[in-house]
């Protein structure tokens, strides 16, 4: 049987890495892309419990199932899983992002959350997203796509465990020549976070977050220094966020034996 496969984003279902990523997946199965009518970047794993969500039946030039919804991505994987595929999908592929999902851009990223719905619910799951580290003026997807391809059918022959799933970033390096690919760990990479303090033509105050420059730890082994070398990315990440080092370190604090004490 042909293999079933899920592809959204969280830029929006105009966004031309999806294009690209449905364009380089079809030949693996039947391809379904269900997708934010609108960029949806840093959203998270939110998903809509408080309005009502719609699904509206799209027609893209050169063809294929696409399904545009009023949803964040992982309402989107939800609303495919149990309305327009009504069964699960067999691999959640998530991008191309317009940019990176590396270190803890993972906790605020779209894109990467609709790989852990997938993983939640029990699917083969990627994220991949493009990383434009020569600051090219056009963004060329045709070597993300590529690899997309190459490690969506090695999901579906060799599946990974569930509930785990990939992240994967591809550089874009000066020269547009790939270093290689290494298997990373999830790295450090923060936001200051600036925030401008502006005015409206009404006089009220408004603020703009972000537009700041991230700083990043070039540890050894993690996917900050992997896609800063020009090596594409992949970093096998789980939905467990327990600190398992520290976890021990408390059970012997005499602090946190205290306070287990006292309740
Ligand atoms: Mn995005």
């Amino acid at each position: 049987m042909d293999a079933l496969i899920l592809l959204t984003n969280d830029d929006g279902i105009h966004a031309e890495g999806l294009f690209a990523l449905n364009a380089a997946l079809a030949s693996l199965g039947r391809v379904v892309v269900v997708a934010p009518d609108r960029p949806r970047s840093a959203s998270g794993h939110s998903i809509t419990l408080h309005k009502p969500l719609r699904i509206a039946k799209v027609k893209m030039p050169g063809g294929g199932e696409w399904y545009s919804t009023t949803g964040t991505p992982s309402d989107c994987v939800l609303l495919a899983v149990h309305e327009i595929l009504r069964r699960r999908p067999d691999l959640v592929v998530s991008g191309i992002n317009d940019g990176p999902n590396l270190g803890w851009d993972l906790t605020y990223s779209g894109t990467v959350a609709a790989a852990m719905e997938g993983a939640i619910i029990g699917a083969q799951a990627m994220a991949i997203s493009l990383v434009n580290t020569g600051n090219h003026p056009e963004w060329d997807y045709g070597l993300a796509s590529e690899f997309a391809l190459r490690v969506a059918s090695l999901l579906l022959r060799e599946p990974l465990p569930p509930h785990v799933f990939l992240n994967i970033n591809v550089p874009m390096p000066p020269d547009k020549r790939l270093r290689g690919v290494m298997l990373t760990h999830q790295g450090i990479r923060r936001y200051p976070g600036r925030i401008e303090k502006r005015v409206d033509p009404a006089g009220r105050v408004y603020y703009w977050l972000g537009g700041d420059v991230p700083e990043d730890r070039l540890e050894p082994g993690s996917d900050v220094e992997a896609v800063s070398k020009g090596y594409v990315s992949i970093t096998p990440i789980h939905l467990d966020l327990t600190n398992y080092a520290l976890l021990e370190q408390l059970k012997s604090s005499p602090g946190f034996a205290k306070l287990l004490e006292n309740c």
